[in-house]
Formats: structure tokens, sequence, C-alpha cells
């Protein structure tokens, strides 16, 4: 999975100032254009930036920390400084706080204005055990390594500064760094829950079982199957028991969710940081003037081959994927609203669509698919509501996997690897946001195999609410959560455990899924 990545619908950014407690030093060499030679002023500045150093500088840091102007000197119509600092007011801060109250002191005393800031030098230096592999980053025009530190230079301007780009330079290395030394594992696994062992009924890849059964097919695409009626009729009698058990009951009101998403939802929902290895990706015609595509086509009908290199040339840039988690492309519709506080919790399901994803190299079954179908449920309140709304979801999963589905299954509190890592105030145990992985075992793999997660339940915080601007009357923050009902991976656990005989299946399943129609012959 992509850097910080938790879960499909919660990609996790590092909290600020934390993380690596280690020393950062921060050095930046600069000056200050004025619009008249500053000679005269020496005197003035020398206690302007003896006072700063004092007092803006060290402004919401620590006791002992903060920025630090190091040494200046004045040449003509230039102001040049070396400014240091730790991870508290950073080089950069320090500079744009100082500019202001300093533009304004040379405006009154003497009629001289700032006309720019030019960035000679600014260096970030952290610890850094093993080199990384090569990289390129924005604005970093230079990474060495020394001695247990790597050093970078940044090729920044004012306006990346007051952007704050070197804050996320710094972030980006530290997630780099702490990813390194563990190994690329993203997660921190805690069991919560789990089932008493069952008998199993079946001993071979589901996959292969239903194929032999001729319930399904391989699709022509990638990790894409077509089902026949009967593996149909077992996606629509999971479907059929999440909404007599659970949706209907909770009062969970159907929508119809985007199934193509455009780059600004991912910027909003996070997945812009991380997705791009896994996204099928969705370029729209440059125009849709046949003229224009009459090379194309007759290119076509002349050799039988789809000139794919002349299409490249005829499509425009991406505008985005497919739907990888299904929950970002329904915030538009509460994006930028205000919603009246009775409204809340609001709770809504998508089930209009597949979800696309180019998985890794095992995809070999249905469990890990490229086209996959899923019902999402997606709650909107206070924290107190979302938490609430979770919790009652786990409660009627718990009924349906233990009395209607009969599995063995289990569940697991999923936290950021750097998360557990730093042990953030017991946040390896917290249970209030965060993703609950519910997994079965298949019996083909073994007890001791990994099990594989069929579902889970996410309390995402406020992020969401946040990113989409997304308000409530009362002025209470909004939190969110989510719960993707994963067919395929229902159907695999599901088979997996009990077999394609219905004679095997609980007596609860078998109510429900009624007489499976007979599938389409061939000779
Ligand atoms: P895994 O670690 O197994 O790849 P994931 O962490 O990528 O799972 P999420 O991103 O949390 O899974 O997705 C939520 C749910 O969507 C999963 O619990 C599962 O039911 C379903 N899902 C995700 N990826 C696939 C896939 N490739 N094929 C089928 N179902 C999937
Ligand atoms: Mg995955
Ligand atoms: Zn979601």
């Amino acid at each position: 999975m992509g850097p910080g990545k938790r879960d499909e619908c919660c990609p996790v950014d590092r909290p600020e100032g934390i993380g690596n407690t280690n020393d950062i030093d921060f050095r930046l060499e600069c000056s200050l254009k004025t619009s008249a030679d500053v000679t005269m002023t020496q005197e003035v500045l020398a206690s302007f930036i003896d006072e700063a150093n004092r007092t803006i500088l060290k402004k919401g840091a620590p006791k002992g920390y903060g920025a630090e102007v190091k040494s200046w000197n004045i040449e003509g119509d230039r102001i040049s400084l070396i400014i240091e600092s730790g991870r508290y007011v950073r080089v950069h801060d320090a500079l744009l706080r100082m500019k202001k109250p300093l533009a304004s002191k040379l405006g009154k005393d003497f009629k001289i204005g700032i006309r720019g800031v030019d960035v000679g030098l600014y260096t970030i230096e952290m610890p850094c055990e093993n080199e990384l592999p090569q990289m390129k980053i924005p604005y970093v025009s230079d990474i060495k390594y020394l001695e247990g530190k790597v050093i970078l230079t940044l090729d920044v301007d004012e306006s990346a500064m007051s952007n704050r780009v070197p804050d996320r330079i710094l972030s980006l290395m530290e997630d780099k760094i702490e990813q390194q030394s563990y190994g690329g594992k993203t997660e921190h696994w805690n069991i919560l829950w789990q089932s008493e062992k069952k008998e199993h009924r079946l001993f071979e890849d589901p996959t292969t079982a239903m194929m032999n059964a001729g319930w399904l097919k391989r699709g022509a695409s990638r990790g894409q199957w077509i089902h026949g009626p009967q593996s149909t009729r077992m996606f629509r009698t999971f479907e059929k028991i999440v909404l007599e058990e659970l949706l209907e009951p909770m009062g969970c009101r159907e929508m119809i969710f985007p199934k193509l998403v455009t780059w600004d939802v991912w910027q909003r929902s996070g997945h812009a940081k991380g997705v791009y290895p896994e996204i099928y990706y969705v370029c729209p015609p440059k125009t849709r003037d046949p003229k224009f595509w009459e090379e194309v086509i007759d290119h076509y009908k002349v050799t039988h081959e789809v000139p794919n290199s002349l299409i490249k040339e005829k499509i425009g840039d991406p505008i985005g994927g497919l739907c990888y988690a299904q929950c970002p492309p329904f915030w538009p519709y509460l994006q930028g609203e205000t919603i009246p506080t009775d409204e809340f919790p609001i709770k809504v399901f998508d089930r209009s669509g597949t979800s696309h994803r180019y998985e890794s190299g095992g995809i070999h079954g249905m469990e890990r698919v490229d086209e996959f179908h899923r019902i999402e449920i997606l709650w909107v309140g206070t924290k107190e509501q979302v938490i609430k709304t979770a919790n009652e979801l786990h409660d009627r999963y718990m009924h349906i996997f233990n009395e209607i589905l009969d599995l063995e299954w289990r569940k697991a509190w999923v936290t950021p690897w750097f998360m557990a890592q730093e042990g953030l105030a017991g946040v390896a145990e917290q249970t209030e946001t965060g993703t609950t992985d519910y997994e079965a075992v298949l019996p083909y793999r073994g007890e001791d195999a990994e099990w594989l997660e069929f579902q889970n339940v996410s309390v995402n915080g406020n992020k969401y609410p946040s990113g989409f601007n997304v308000k409530c009357q009362s002025g209470e923050e909004l939190w969110s959560g989510c719960s993707g009902v994963g067919l395929e991976r229902w159907s695999s656990a599901f088979f997996a455990q009990k077999g394609l005989d219905p004679e095997n299946w609980p007596e609860e399943f078998r109510k429900r899924v009624g007489k499976i129609p007979e599938g389409i012959r061939f000779l």
C-alpha cells in the first residue's frame, strides 16, 4: 500500500510534530532586497533582530527552542541573514514572522520598503541511519548522506516557503525514513474478538470449486470475473442479509455514488497522497468530433488491430480514476453545506457499481480481484453519534456472521504502523478513530496461514467533514465512519468454510438463498 496507508477510506497523515523527536536542523541563508540603501538603518536593525531573537522567533516553541538569527549584515540595498532553527519555529516561519514588522519599521522610520526575498541556501539536516533509495522530490535540489544524517538542500522561494513546502518535505522524509526502518509494514494488528473454531466442509480453494461447478468464469480483463446465475444469487443473498439485518433496521438510506472519481475529490479525501500504483486511470477523448477519430476508425477497419499509439495521441490527460474506495465520491453531495443539527446522524449506503484496483501479482482467485462489488455504508454525525453507529454495526455484523453464516472469524484493530511505533498514549488500544478489520480463516490455506480480510468498519474522525468543508448547524465538530461489505470476500470466506453443497450450509442461510438457479450449460 501507499505510504502511510491505514485503510482505503482513511489515508493517514502524520500528525505535525509527532514522530522523530531527534534533532533536526534547519538553516536558511537569505537576503531581503530593499527599495533603497539601508546602511544608515544599522542600529535600528541591530535592536530589531536582537529583540526578534528573544520574542517572535521563540513564540510558541518550548522553552529553550525556536529560531535564531545567527548573523546578519547590510550590503547597500540588501540585508543578508543567516537563520537557524530546530523543529519549532522553522527558519522559513522565522523569516516570515520578521518580514512584516521589519517592513513596517523601515517604512515608518526611513521610508524604505522591502522588495523581496532571495534565498541563498536552505538546508534541512535530519538523522537517517541508512541511505534511502535515490529519489526525486520537488523543491529539493540535493540529497546527501553523512554520518547517520541526511542533508537536504531546498530550492524554495518566498511563495514556496509561505505555502509551507519545507514542512511537507520534512514530513515526507520522516515518513520515508520510518517506513524504511519498518520494512514497508504499514499496520499494527491487535486482535479484538475471535469466534470459536468451526468444523469446515471444504478444503479446496473456493474459486476453483466455484469454477468447477460452473458458477463463474474469468472475465476478459485482469482480475475480473463473470458471475453466472448461481454465483450472482449468492451475492444477492448476501446483500439481502445486509439489507434486512442491518441497513433497514438501522435506517440507512440508499444512494447512488459516482464511480468515476476526479482528482479534486481524491485531493480532499487524501487519496491523492498515495493511490497512484493501484488505480485504473480515466482519460477522456480530446474531442468527440468523428473527423478527429476517423484515422483510428479506418486503421481498425483495415488492419483489425486497435492502434493504441494513435489513440494515446487523441486522448487527454487523466481526469482521475475508477472508483477505488467507495465513499470519497459521495462527499461532494455534502461539500460546503451547513446541515441542520437534527439531520444527524446521516446514514447512507451505496451498492450501485464496481470498485477497481490494480492489484499486485497474486490475483489468482475471487478474493483479490481488480474489479469487485461492495456495499459501502457511510455515516456522519457528532463524535458520539459516529462511534455509537459503528458499535451498532459491529453488533449486527456479529449476529450475521455467528447466527446466519456461522463463520469462523475474528476482528482486529489495525493501527497505522508509525502510531503504534510511537506508542502514542496507548494508541494501539485506542478505539475512537481507526479501523477494525474482519477476517475469516480459509481452511484450504490452513488455520495458521494468513486469514482473509472480508470487510471493515472505520471511524474516520473529522477527516472527511473537514476535507470537504461540511458543517453542523450547532457548530459541533462532525465526524464520519464507513464500512465496506466486500461481496467477493464474503463469498470467498463462506464457500471456503462451507463448500458449495447447500446440504452443508447453515439453516438460516439456506432459508434466505432459496433454490439456486440453474447455470448455463456448455458442450
Ligand atoms: P487487503 O489488505 O486484503 O488488500 P485492503 O486493506 O486493501 O485489503 P480496504 O482498502 O480496507 O482493503 O478495502 C475495504 C474492503 O474492500 C475490504 O475489506 C474488502 O472487502 C474489499 N476489497 C478491497 N480490495 C479488494 C480486492 N482487490 N478484491 C476484492 N475485494 C476487495
Ligand atoms: Mg488491498
Ligand atoms: Zn469508506
